[in-house]
């Protein structure tokens, strides 16, 4: 039977084979239309092996055939995979996200289908147990063979390994059994790697607060349906441990659970705190997990066996069997912003993805977005807010260091005032944390002879001096050259010179400063992988380190209680440039760094090195006042209808060649569309104009929330042709701006 064909009403075509459309995982593929061979039966969902050009492809039924070829045309599936169907809900959210960010349908289904492996059934274990119909008297008895028979009499059925250690038997001895019908060999489906969370483990002692905020959270989901509530909660306030109680309820319902967090290899403590509280490990899905694992991990989210999975964003994608609850956590953060195939935001996602699936969603964060709490403001999201931190702790005291009259010294970066309160933490016997967002020794390196700077031949950016390495290094392709010791350009040798501070050249500061405390640097070059990080975690913990110096990745989630110094080097870095949330993200993890210090008994201090004082983010960090800084930020972003109260979407044409790119970017920009609400910028160069070897142009379209972008895009960009070489690239909503 066939339905919404094209040839269903002719005729000339009678069909009386089944079609179906399928959707291969690859980038520039829509559903095709298949036809079923006869006696196999195939439902939308089921994951399928197609002929595709003269290649066998993988896909999914997607669902009723386009009609949009002759059927006679049409060729035949292969077969049917062993695999748990992909859940309607899934395959809805797939085309809601190809819909929403422009990117074809199989794009978005690669993700979903990153682990090829684990279509294939798994493979069988075999165990082995007594005959019970066997009539032992006829069988020759040996000792190995009386060992086995009496072991397996005392056991449930056992894999082989295991009886041949217990008995000290050899596999022949099993062999004979199992020839003889002696033993009888099962096949059985391996058991999950996953287990069952033990849900009975008692909570923590809430805080009434807390209590009521948990309560708040377990009521979205006995209300059965969508919803989308704002955790906002300070620093250290245990939101956590609050939406560990919805995540509870969602398991004792049946249901899968799933947390993305922003930078899930590095937050050992936080895996140690789901361990406390639901006694198992979760399927975790990041890039380090191994290809063996991701296998394992995929399946068992697909049959519904791995009930709990914490991953980053790409784990919104994996084909749950039965999704209950989605916890989003730090939803301000970066990171959930991927910026090359695919561009998505996971945050937003998320919450179509609850929607979708008619679910709860929690987004926690100390400093949620402007986009967030538009949504509350609007009512379309509900607030459940902590505003303290729990037990004796405090927000910590910002102080700010006016750089311009507080001077270090030449090529020296901590001030007079901050060296003081170093030094008196470390004689309290406390940690302090100095944070600086720029990995190497320095960010740019210069002749003094002749003023020659090192670029990247691929990138239009500085390379950056790692001293440890000896290498300079572009930060966006990863290019390293051997630091020279004479000048390229001019060859004056001994003139090459760091220009402004890393964490490099700050921990030689810090450990001539403070020739007898002991220093550690924590940056993604050196701490690399969940092992580092849980062993540099430790060695704070039990204060091995006096003093630590990092770059962002200390910014979050980390609890050290001792640790009661924070002192952030340059405050102004970030805040620089006219990227549109430079101010928002700049407030964010000066918060989130400052929210370090004094979590533990003994109360925090921060201290803000700036050349700005008078400068609203850094004021709203010294005075603590989040709303009065987001009030002006919205006003700002109103002004100029930016989102939240407009939308943004970016083009970005690139390619190898310069002239081409150009070109092409004047051709598109001739047609460009025009009309009221919107305004379209550029061709410019994008920030970054020369990035591994393409250069880059940039188109910004900004519009009023009623202009409906993709299909003004889609229009538009359906007027110009640019060559294959070209890369036209649509970003809605781009993060930096
Ligand atoms: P946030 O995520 O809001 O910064 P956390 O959830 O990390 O806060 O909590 C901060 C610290 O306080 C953690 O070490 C956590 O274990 C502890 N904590 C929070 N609430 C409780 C509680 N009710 N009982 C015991 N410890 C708690
Ligand atoms: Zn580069």
């Amino acid at each position: 039977a066939t339905s919404g064909n094209l040839f269903a009403n002719d005729p000339a075509f009678e069909v009386t084979a089944q079609t179906v459309s399928v959707l291969p995982p690859l980038p520039l593929a829509g559903p095709y239309d298949y036809l079923v061979p006869e006696g196999v039966s195939v439902a939308p969902g089921d994951f399928v092996e197609i002929p595709l050009g003269r290649q066998t492809q993988r896909g999914v039924v997607w669902g009723d055939a386009k009609g949009d070829v002759d059927p006679a045309k049409l060729r035949e599936i292969f077969g049917v995979l062993p695999t748990p169907p992909m859940a309607d809900v899934t395959r809805k959210f797939i085309d809601w996200v190809s819909a929403y960010t422009m990117a074809p349908q199989g794009a978005v289904l690669r993700m979903a289908m990153s682990v090829p492996d684990a279509l294939e059934a798994p493979k069988p274990i075999f165990r082995f147990t007594l005959n019970p119909e066997f009539d032992a008297t006829s069988l020759r008895m040996t000792p190995p063979r009386k060992r086995v028979l009496a072991f397996l009499a005392d056991h449930p059925p056992m894999e082989q390994g295991e009886i041949l250690r217990e008995t000290g038997a050899g596999a022949s001895v099993i062999k004979g059994l199992v020839e003889a019908g002696a033993v009888q060999r099962l096949m059985v489906t391996p058991p999950s790697p996953f287990e069952a969370p033990d849900l009975d483990i008692p909570r923590p002692d809430l805080s009434p607060e807390q209590n009521e905020a948990a309560d708040a959270l377990c009521a979205r989901l006995d209300d059965d349906g969508f919803s989308c509530t704002l955790l906002d909660g300070v620093t250290g306030s245990g939101k956590t441990e609050v939406y560990f109680e919805p995540v509870r309820a969602a398991l004792a319902q049946g249901k899968q659970v799933v947390v993305l967090l922003p930078e899930i290899a590095l937050s050992a403590q936080w895996l140690q705190r789901f361990r406390d509280r639901f006694g198992v490990e979760p399927a975790l899905w990041h890039s380090e997990v191994g290809q063996a694992r991701r296998r394992d991990t995929w399946r068992a989210v697909a049959d519904g066996s791995a009930k709990l999975v914490v991953g980053a964003r790409s784990a919104l994608f994996l084909p749950y069997h039965d999704l209950g609850l989605i916890v989003v956590d730090e939803e301000h953060e970066h990171a959930f912003k991927q910026e090359d195939g695919v561009m998505y935001h996971a945050r937003d996602m998320a919450v179509t993805r609850a929607h979708l699936g008619n679910i709860p969603i929690v987004l926690a964060s100390a400093t949620p977005s402007l986009e967030t709490l538009a949504n509350v403001e609007a009512g379309r999201y509900q607030h459940v807010q902590l505003g303290s931190r729990h037990g004796v702790a405090v927000l910590p005291s910002v102080e700010i260091i006016d750089i311009r009259q507080d001077k270090p010294q030449r090529n020296r970066w901590i001030t007079p005032t901050l060296k003081k309160r170093l030094a008196e933490t470390f004689a309290n016997g406390e940690q302090a944390m100095l944070f600086l967002n720029r990995r190497g020794y320095a960010p740019l390196t210069l002749c003094r002879a002749c003023g020659h700077r090192f670029q990247c031949p691929n990138c239009r950016a500085w390379l950056v001096e790692h001293r440890a390495w000896g290498k300079l290094q572009c930060h966006h392709c990863g290019y390293q050259a051997k630091a020279p010791d004479a000048c390229p350009s001019c060859g004056a040798e001994g003139k090459l010179a760091p220009c402004g501070p890393g964490v490099e050249r700050l921990y030689e500061e810090a450990v001539e400063t403070f020739p007898d405390i002991r220093v550690e640097v924590a940056t993604s070059d050196n701490i690399m992988g969940p092992k580092a990080a849980a062993q540099l975690i430790d060695r704070v913990h039990n204060h091995e380190v006096d003093l630590l110096i990092g770059t962002q990745i200390l910014a979050k989630g980390y609890h050290f209680p001792m640790l009661t110094l924070v002192g952030v080097v340059d405050a102004d870095l970030g805040l620089a440039g006219g990227d549109l949330r430079a101010a928002e993200r700049s407030y964010q993890l000066l918060t989130q760094v400052a929210g370090r210090a004094g979590r533990g008994d003994r109360p925090g201090t921060v201290m803000l090195q700036t050349a700005d004082p008078a400068n609203r983010v850094i004021k709203a960090i010294a005075a603590g006042d989040r709303d009065a800084f987001n009030e002006v930020e919205l006003s700002q972003r109103m002004t100029h209808g930016m989102p939240p109260h407009g939308r943004l979407a970016a083009l970005i044409i690139s390619g190898k060649k310069e002239s081409e790119v150009d070109e092409a970017a004047w051709r598109i920009g001739r047609v460009a569309p025009r009309g009221d609400g919107l305004m379209v910028l550029g061709p410019a160069p994008a920030p970054l104009s020369l990035l591994r070897g393409r250069y880059r142009r940039r188109f910004m379209i900004r519009a009023d929330k009623s202009v409906k972008m993709q299909a003004l895009i889609h229009d538009w960009l359906s007027k110009v042709k640019t060559p294959g070489s070209v890369r036209v690239q649509v970003d809605i909503d781009p993060y930096s701006f």
